[in-house]
């Protein structure tokens, strides 16, 4: 899954779980899309702090997603 990428001063963000979504796309693990559903089912929000250059996103499934500060020496060794 991609890295997250939050500008420098940014506290709050919001994060839409790649794995969830192609499990529920591609219906594996006994999961699918419901009436009702949207990407708003599989998106984690959360906070960040500004001195936080380099951090981790759960999803409620328990996929795990990099968060880079843009800008950062983390971010910078990644791209
Ligand atoms: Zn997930």
């Amino acid at each position: 899954m991609k890295p997250l990428f939050v500008k420098p001063d940014q506290l709050y963000y919001q994060s839409v779980c790649g794995r969830c979504l192609e499990e529920k796309n591609e219906h594996r693990n006994g999961r699918g899309w419901w009436p009702g559903e949207s990407l708003e089912d599989i998106t984690t929000r959360g906070k960040i702090d500004a001195d936080i250059v380099l951090d981790w996103v759960v999803c409620p499934y328990g996929h795990r997603r990099l968060i880079l500060r843009e800008g950062s020496e983390p971010a910078r060794n990644f791209r």
